[in-house]
């Protein structure tokens, strides 16, 4: 047998084990009222399904794009960061936890529980019948610290547009419970001791380019205007409120 017919044996049969494995602990997944995400009590992190089906976000974002982003790279995500903590004291912590002191752990785990977090949160600020404007409390928020909501838009859409390579914009609320618009490099987040500005964020934006590359190629701030048809505000006002309570 050749080497790459071997090769390819080898990761479909890694693929499928994967697959067997991790289907009976999804279940277990959860996210409490914070958004935040919790593991199994086998201690490892499970991808959790999709909310929608994978085009649900059609036209704005393709399924071919979701498909691949959520099967294949956030899958990756949970897999690294699960191989990266076994054995340490970071198999026992919460991610939220593990990222008050980021700077401690290695780069594997700041990179892949990042990836993780930041993508469980971006599938759930999503949805089909999203758009249009939040309402009540965090729209008043919103208008007092932005001016207003096109304002606000106009500067979490600059935040992604002028993000240099890869990484998020994200909407925060911070220990005071004000808000802000930041963005961070690669898989880092606003939850870290080493991100510039620090906060909880209850909305976010992947710019990485596989992203939207497959529909958008490198139109980074069409991608960036057509995200705000898929938000679903109803889920980040229940952050909103669950935070600043
Ligand atoms: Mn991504």
């Amino acid at each position: 047998m050749n080497k790459m017919i071997r090769s390819a044996i080898v990761i479909l049969l890694a693929a499928t084990f994967a697959g067997c494995q991790s289907a009976p602990e999804q279940t277990e997944t959860n996210t409490n009222n914070k958004g935040e995400t919790t593991m199994t009590n086998s201690g490892k992190h499970v991808l959790a399904d999709l909310p929608y089906a994978h085009n649900a976000l059609e036209p704005y974002i393709d399924e071919r794009t979701m498909e691949i982003h959520h099967g294949k790279h956030h899958q990756a995500y949970v897999n690294n960061l699960n191989n990266a903590i076994e054995g340490t004291e970071m198999a026992d912590m919460t991610l939220e936890e593990i990222f008050k002191n980021m700077s401690k752990y290695p780069m594997a785990v700041r990179n892949n529980g990042g990836g993780h977090w930041n993508h469980d949160l971006f599938w759930n600020i999503m949805g089909p019948n999203g758009g249009g404007k939040p309402t009540g409390e965090l729209l008043a928020a919103i208008e007092k610290r932005f001016t207003s909501f096109e304002d606000f838009q106009e500067e979490f859409n600059r935040a992604g547009a002028t993000r240099f390579g890869s990484g998020w914009a994200w909407l925060i609320v911070d220990a005071d419970g004000d808000l802000h618009v930041t963005s961070t490099p690669n898989q880092d987040n606003p939850l870290m001791d080493v991100a510039e500005v620090q906060g909880t964020p209850i909305l976010g934006v992947d710019v990485w380019e596989h992203a939207y590359y497959l529909k958008y190629q490198n139109r980074r701030p069409e991608y960036l205007s057509n995200f705000w048809n898929v938000v679903n505000w109803d889920e980040v006002a229940r952050r909103y409120e669950a935070l600043v309570k």
